[in-house]
């Protein structure tokens, strides 16, 4: 009967790993605090923290975020 428990936790435990390899492509869980999610100055769609464009620090010392470069370009050159 012991058999029978150990079996079933070895195979718990092989779905846990899968689970766990599977999930890991989800940008959520790979990246420690990447949950931030910045607007785009520009056309306002969020984008992570660590994939957003940042633009030049203004006087205040913040800096505006878009969601590509070439939303950085038109949004800075319009201002
Ligand atoms: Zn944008």
């Amino acid at each position: 009967m012991k058999y029978v428990i150990w079996v079933a936790i070895i195979f718990a435990g092989l779905w846990w790993i899968r689970q766990q390899r599977s999930g890991s492509n989800s940008p959520s869980k790979k990246n420690k605090g990447s949950n931030v999610m910045l607007p785009c100055a520009h056309c306002g769609l969020h984008i992570p923290e660590n994939e957003a464009v940042l633009g030049p620090a203004k006087s205040n010392g913040t800096q505006t975020a878009y969601c590509s470069p070439q939303h950085l370009q038109q949004h800075e050159g319009r201002a």
